[in-house]
């Protein structure tokens, strides 16, 4: 898979105040790359497309470089405090991505050039919660990873973070373009995830992203530059064969990792959920998705902003979790398992 490379980029006026707007205009320019001017990423107008369908998958390969207005950093349980927001959207396709109702109408990639005053923020959330350690997500809106080959952001925040002395950052990827990332100074406070699952869900569901060779070859280098390591096995998935599928991941996974230490690896474990809204998105998005979505088959959960979940029956899941937490078990036995939910 090779990074990605936008096929438009639009920038708000605004962005240029910032040397790293002034940065990825002139970077852009020397790509070749088509540029367009909007006020706001709200006035994004004109990206091509004879149908919705068609807008929808170019506008994950437009690049919107703007400011971050809203400087209130979102909640982000269970494995982070707040989420910090250095871009949103994702060139990914995978057809489950909360993201297809998140950011509704909006699926451009937008990404922010105020990092300082970003980072200012993240320091008052410290500040506010110290001596306890804050830990901050960078991949609850996006595929952070997947476009700082462009931006350097994250690397930012990287070595933001390494000098902190009460805050942490996680992200997850699904993308191995990690080399510029290698010789960031960390100091052991960013986790590094990488997104992992059985072979089925990652053939039918997730076009458009590294493979499962690809991440773990990404996660060796990102343990052998010191970070700490962990996986998300995210969503689990109920396919046929689902037990034998996740069991031949961690072995796989095991086995990929021969020479890696092992002792300071954490898992995280997310089982597949969807709401009414996005299933609506996703069947008119991914009309042949194999995507099983029946309310049902599903126990409904209520959610925030009154918008309630379908995940497994309360015995499947149970089912689900003590199956992979004995795969986890047999293959890892010293790795931490922070969550299923
Ligand atoms: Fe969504 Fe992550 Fe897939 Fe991107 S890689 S489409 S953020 S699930």
């Amino acid at each position: 898979m090779k990074p990605f490379v936008p096929q438009l980029v639009y920038i708000e006026p605004r962005a240029l105040e910032y040397p790293l707007g002034r940065e990825l205009k002139e970077k852009f320019e020397n790509m070749g790359l088509e540029i367009r001017e909007t006020t706001s990423h709200n006035q994004v107008r004109g990206i091509p497309g004879d149908n919705e369908l068609q807008q929808y998958r170019n506008a994950k390969s437009t690049l919107v470089v703007g400011v971050r207005k809203t400087l209130k950093f979102d909640t982000s349980k269970p494995s982070a405090e707040y989420a910090i927001p250095l871009a949103t959207g994702c060139m990914g396709h995978c057809h489950y991505c909360y993201l297809q109702t998140t950011l509704g109408s909006k699926p451009y990639i937008r990404t922010y050039v105020n990092l300082d005053e970003i980072f200012e923020q993240a320091e008052k959330y410290m500040e506010e919660r110290k001596p306890e350690i804050t830990r901050f997500e960078a991949a609850c809106t996006s595929d952070i990873v997947g476009i700082d080959h462009l931006t350097h952001s994250l690397k930012k925040a990287i070595e933001y973070f390494g000098e902190s002395e009460h805050g942490q950052l996680r992200f997850v990827t699904k993308f191995h373009h990690v080399d510029h990332l290698l010789d960031a100074k960390h100091n052991g406070k960013t986790r590094f995830r990488f997104s992992i699952n059985s072979r089925y869900v990652i053939k039918n569901f997730e076009p458009g992203t590294s493979s499962f060779d690809e991440r773990l070859e990404a996660a060796r280098k990102v343990a052998g530059a010191g970070y700490p390591l962990g996986f998300i096995v995210a969503p689990i998935y109920r396919h046929e064969g689902w037990e034998e599928g996740y069991r031949e991941l961690f072995e796989r996974l095991h086995q990929s990792l021969d020479g890696v230490n092992l002792e300071d690896i954490t898992f995280e474990l997310i089982q597949h959920r969807f709401t009414k809204p996005a299933k609506r998105v996703i069947m008119k998005r991914y009309p042949k998705t194999k995507l099983e979505m029946d309310e049902e088959q599903r126990k409904y959960k209520w959610g925030r902003y009154g918008i309630g979940k379908y995940v497994y029956q309360t015995d499947e899941a149970k089912e689900l979790e003590n199956t992979i937490r004995e795969s986890i078990q047999t293959f890892f036995p010293k790795a931490e398992i922070q969550y299923f939910t």
